[in-house]
């Protein structure tokens, strides 16, 4: 296996030595230093009329939290080269303006001083600064949640919700332990914590299904991150049985989260700290509040290259080897569980087109989709696939989307690993605009753009990597939506090649080639190639109105699914999309006469009728009149005299 010589070598191997933390100036010096660097942040451009700045008085540092003096800035980086070694050498944000040509990063007032010592221009961030220094405050009236975030479940809080679906719906949601946490696994510390995934499937329905792996709270400090997976869990849950969608993902697909994989260090984030790690202070720092494993740089894959760090105190700390952290080996051995590897971990072979499995690794912030490779400008074998799926989901939530080197270089991060390693489809959404996003962000704007994305990767997961280059279906519906088994029913569809954003090059458009319907299983999941569904004129364009008269003869009553796919001019099958539809037995009635007994049935018209008769309620039916042809405005049938034993009758209808 081929391995680029950079990708062994840290950036920062020259002048460090692994194990050893530099020095941290005292409380004292921390908070002149602080005052220094405030002042000079300010002098560098920081709107001094805004509010944000006026927050900024009250620094120095914090005996809770720690994080006293220190800073968010604004770091020209000058060259792109210089990114890996920044990102490897300070706090740096999941955040890049590459036309300003800056990061963001937290800095001690060392570390300021430090950086302009090596001619990086810096300016301060104040509104960032200022949701740095905000002391934790309840939300009056707050009763759960994280203090002054309220819509942000605890640690607590999550585990209760996934015991409380488990509880509720044992049919379809499972609960299981993963592993623990860095501190479960360390004797006479913090308790610690379970990993608990929640695994979302209807048993009854066998596999193998395609997996989709929604992981939330890698990184600690990225609120947003847990509460959007668990509430998406709770959503496809709550619409089983319900919505079509919701139902046939449950049916056909298996859905794991794992809201918190960093539970440890969340805790610390629930406190008020920008704590990204996890909490292991053994690995060669015990300095408060600089200790921690990166868990998105400790993953295997080209672990220990660019842009991570080999410092223990550093924030992309790597670990003292890949997967050296409890929370990871958990991740990777269910990852390993959950997929089979589909291409061989180099860095030439794709994935086939035919590939299943999905992960989403919600992080913050910035409004990106970013997927393989971190670590490489080269695309990954699967790279053009990955985008075209990424502009899908960038349809949704309006983020860019790009490999995640765009960013900055990294190593040893998650999604690298699983597609690496797997070749499993893998993405990191960097949600919304903050670490501590406001809830009226967080419910107004962050929320509602992923929702859909989500829901559309857990449908992606069956073909990541081909289909979601064809059309998508939309607004399927079916009238009426409850009928008579033997009626006919009016299908209705949208099919749409055009759902792209984010890309710098979106894909072309491409013309809808034609469109199918399949009853109670999308298409090739038993075999069905399914029935064409006609657009409302020629099939020329990049979105159609589909049409189709279903013939419900031989449905059996009660509860029908009609998935409707469609294929654009390259042959590429788009992701199905459901619709239900009930089919009611024929209502039969008997009624007294003149004549004798009635049998009386409804109109259907068009339709040849068979009446079976047996003389027992549950079996044994025999046809006895057959042919009869339909008269509106109701059908009726004299029945001959009822003799010693009771008959019992039934109305086919004839195809
Ligand atoms: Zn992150």
């Amino acid at each position: 296996m081929w391995y680029p010589d950079f990708a062994r070598r840290s950036a920062l191997s020259r002048d460090a030595t692994p194990g050893v933390c530099p020095r941290r100036p005292g409380p004292l010096r921390l908070l002149a230093a602080g005052l220094a660097t405030l002042a000079l942040g300010l002098l560098r451009g920081a709107d001094p009329a805004s509010s944000a700045v006026a927050d900024l008085d009250r620094g120095g540092p914090d005996p809770l939290t720690g994080q006293g003096g220190d800073v968010v800035a604004r770091v020209f980086y000058g060259e792109r080269s210089r990114l890996a070694e920044l990102a490897g050498r300070y706090d740096v944000f999941e955040f890049a303006d590459h036309e300003q040509g800056y990061v963001l990063a937290r800095l001690s007032p060392a570390e300021w001083t430090e950086a302009e010592a090596t001619g990086l221009r810096l300016e301060l961030d104040a509104a960032h600064t200022a949701v740095l220094r905000r002391r934790p405050r309840l939300a009056a009236p707050q009763t759960g949640g994280i203090p002054g975030y309220p819509c942000y479940r605890t640690v607590e809080e999550v585990d209760a919700a996934l015991d409380r679906l488990a509880h509720e719906h044992p049919r379809i949601a499972t609960v299981v332990k993963i592993g623990e946490s860095w501190e479960k696994t360390v004797p006479g510390g913090r308790a610690g914590y379970d990993l608990r995934a929640l695994v979302l499937t209807n048993p009854e329905r066998p596999g193998p299904k395609p997996r989709f792996l929604l992981i939330g709270a890698h990184h600690a400090r990225e609120l947003t991150t847990a509460e959007t997976a668990l509430r998406f869990a709770e959503e496809l849950v709550a619409g089983y049985d319900t919505d079509p969608e919701a139902t046939w993902l449950l049916d056909f697909h298996e859905v794991h989260v794992l809201p918190v994989v960093n539970p440890d260090g969340r805790k610390f984030a629930e406190l008020g700290l920008w704590w990204r790690k996890n909490t292991s202070n053994t690995n060669g720092c015990a300095e408060y509040p600089r200790y921690g494993t990166d868990l998105n740089r400790n993953c295997g894959f080209l672990w220990g290259g660019v842009g991570a760090s080999e410092l223990p105190c550093n924030e992309v700390y790597r670990g003292p080897g890949e997967f050296s952290e409890p929370e990871n080996r958990a991740l990777r051995d269910y990852v390993r569980g959950l997929f089979p590897a589909q291409r061989p971990p180099d860095f030439e072979t794709p994935a086939p087109d035919s590939a299943t499995g999905l992960v989403v690794s919600l992080h913050s912030f910035s409004e990106l989709v970013l997927h393989p490779w971190g670590w490489t400008t080269n695309a990954a074998p699967n790279g053009a696939a990955l985008a075209v799926l990424g502009a899908k989901f960038a349809f949704f939530n309006r983020y860019r989307v790009s490999p995640s080197i765009e960013l900055y270089p990294t190593t040893g991060s998650l999604d690298d690993w699983v597609y690496g390693e797997r070749g499993v489809a893998a993405y990191t959404f960097e949600l919304g605009t903050a670490f501590f996003q406001e809830c009226a962000e967080f419910e107004n704007r962050v929320y509602p753009a992923n929702r859909p994305a989500l829901w559309y990767a857990a449908k992606a997961a069956r073909e990541p990597f081909r289909a979601p280059a064809g059309p998508d279906v939309v607004s399927v519906t079916i009238a009426p939506p409850r009928l008579v088994a033997g009626a006919s029913v009016r299908l209705n569809a949208r099919a749409d090649a055009t759902r792209w954003f984010g890309l710098k090059n979106l894909p072309a458009p491409r013309r809808i080639a034609a469109a199918r319907w399949t009853l109670d299983a999308p298409a090739g999941d038993d075999g069905s190639t399914g029935f064409p569904v006609a657009a409302d004129g020629a099939l020329d364009s990049a979105q159609e109105d589909l049409a189709a008269t279903l013939d419900t003869t031989g449905w059996a009553p009660g509860r029908h699914t009609v998935f409707v796919t469609a294929q654009n001019e390259d042959g590429v099958w788009g992701l199905p999309t459901a619709a239900f539809v009930w089919v009611e037995p024929l209502a039969l009635a008997v009624s007294g006469t003149d004549e004798g007994l009635v049998l009386r049935w409804p109109s259907l018209p068009g339709r040849v009728f068979t009446v079976l008769e047996s003389v027992q309620p549950d079996g044994g039916f025999t046809p006895r009149w057959t042919g009869l042809e339909d008269r509106a405005p109701e059908n009726t049938l004299l029945l001959p005299p009822p003799g010693a034993m009771a008959r019992f009758y039934r109305v086919r209808v004839e195809p």
